[in-house]
């Protein structure tokens, strides 16, 4: 912060972040040049501000001290190789409000290949049913820089969602507890591998000064866990019977048995009340509680913040149901944020007879890394619909793994490409070998970049579509 004053700062990208970042910098006196492809990344109010316009830069201009980058660009972009080539430290958002911040107002945070916006949302939901003025904050939220130096920053606490790019670019970031979800592999053209990725995850624990929230149902997060972690601050999380130390379930319900619950032991609430359904929700609803254990929530407290908490759009939504001719129902599910394999084999799982709608830009994963998902839903599924730039890894990966299964391929670039995709899902579910119902699930493994604007948009479409053909059909 002193530091800052009249120094020579570059800010990497003026997206949202990036934004946020220039106004907080040009406050603290910092001399601010803001790099973007667009000369209007600076807007007038940065202007006022003294930020200047730097243009669209590969390499570094002279004098600067410190770069803040924008979350999603990585070390390999030009600009940034050359400011870590000469020794200038790079650094995200989040490293900087964590230099900013207010040390009285503790962070709560969560990383995880999936599941972050959900238990993110789940402990705001707690920590607001506990009394706590506590702001959502970070990757899907509103920057975390905003709500650290805002001028009505009048929270108590924080639970800051931190993807596995912000933490890479925050290395000094120690949460007063951390939970760490689960790990698959994603991202790998940005981190380089999967241990990188791993590493960068498990900076969620602050080098072991956090309390360690971790998924005991995970090997690869333990084994992090081991690494990353001081021991005596683990509180693991399990679908099964917990251990004394840990949360899990237990007669069909959420038992605490760590050091935090009375009498040793104590009911949560019953894994039946916890939306959304599925294990995978179940798993982060502990994970929320076990955060918001460390700051002193009841298990009533708790329990009523997960009744208060209202799932997010496009995870797992039933969009519509149609009867068809012969009785049989079909239903279209859009799952639009299951953006990678782990995320989309929680979802697969939790169908009986289901086609499949998958495919977009796979981010450097290849058909191997499909063969466990697909593998498992093979019994299950019906029929695959292929869509988007990568569909033909899925293509190989569904004829290595499940060469009995229908796959129709719809190689249309654009929005009508999930409208074709969606009829002959449908066709699939008309003559699927089943007599009660099934299910048409969007949960594609891929991001969305190549047909849509995002996932959101993405489910969007397909919801439409799902409704054009369920409601012309029945
Ligand atoms: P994130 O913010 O990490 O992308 P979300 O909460 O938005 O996670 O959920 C993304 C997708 O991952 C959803 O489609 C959901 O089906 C799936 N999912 C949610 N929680 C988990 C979990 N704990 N393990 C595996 N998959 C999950």
């Amino acid at each position: 912060p002193a530091a800052l004053r009249g120094a020579h700062v570059l800010v990497a990208g003026g997206g949202r972040s990036g934004t946020a970042v220039a106004r907080a910098l040009a406050r603290q006196g910092a001399l601010v040049q803001l790099a973007d492809q667009r000369p209007d990344a600076v807007s007038s109010e940065l202007r006022e501000l003294g930020v200047q316009y730097a243009g669209d830069l590969r390499e570094m201009p002279q004098g600067i001290s410190l770069v803040v980058t924008s979350p999603g660009w990585a070390p390999t972009v030009p600009l940034l190789a050359d400011a870590l080539e000469r020794g200038i430290r790079v650094v995200g958002e989040v490293e900087l409000a964590w230099a900013l911040r207010d040390h009285s107002v503790p962070w709560l945070a969560i990383t995880g290949t999936n599941g972050k916006t959900t238990a993110v949302g789940m402990l705001t939901a707690i920590l607001r049913a506990g009394g706590f003025s506590a702001a959502e904050v970070g990757n899907v939220g509103p920057p975390v820089i905003d709500a650290v130096t805002g001028d009505d920053a009048a929270y108590e606490i924080f639970a800051v969602e931190l993807s596995s790019f912000q933490l890479h670019w925050a290395p000094s970031v120690a949460p007063a507890a951390g939970a760490l979800l689960n790990i698959a592999a994603d991202h790998l053209d940005w981190h380089g591998s999967l241990d990188a990725y791993a590493a960068d995850k498990a900076r969620i624990w602050g080098r072991g000064e956090s309390l360690a929230v971790c998924n005991a149902d995970d090997a690869h997060v333990m084994s992090l866990a081991a690494q990353y972690a001081d021991a005596d601050r683990l509180l693991p999380f399990t679908l099964a019977e917990p251990q004394p130390g840990q949360l899990g379930v237990a007669g069909g319900w959420l038992l605490d048995r760590t050091r935090f619950a009375r009498d040793g032991a104590e009911r949560i609430i019953e894994t039946a009340e916890v939306r959304p359904t599925g294990p995978h929700n179940v798993a982060n609803a502990l994970a929320a509680a076990a955060l918001a254990r460390t700051v002193g929530l009841s298990a009533e407290q708790i329990a009523q913040g997960l009744r208060d908490y209202a799932p997010g759009a496009h995870r797992n939504v039933l969009v519509v149901t149609e009867t068809a001719p012969d009785g049989r129902r079909i239903g279209y599910v859009n799952d639009s944020k299951a953006t990678n394999a782990h995320a989309t084999a929680a979802s697969l799982s939790s169908y009986d007879d289901v086609v499949w709608i998958a495919g977009g830009l796979l981010k450097g994963a290849v058909a191997g890394d499909f063969g466990g998902l697909i593998e498992q839903a093979a019994p299950r599924l019906r029929g695959v619909v292929l869509i988007g730039r990568d569909r033909a890894v899925l293509a190989e990966a569904m004829r290595r793994h499940a060469p009995n299964v229908p796959v129709i391929d719809v190689p249309v670039a654009d929005h009508r490409g999930m409208d074709e995709a969606v009829d002959a899902a449908r066709q699939l579910a008309l003559t699927a070998p089943t007599s009660g119902s099934v299910t048409v699930l969007m949960a594609p493994a891929a991001a969305s970049m190549d047909m849509f604007d995002d996932y959101a948009q993405r489910g969007d479409v397909f919801a439409r579509a799902a409704r054009r053909v369920a409601e012309g059909g029945s």
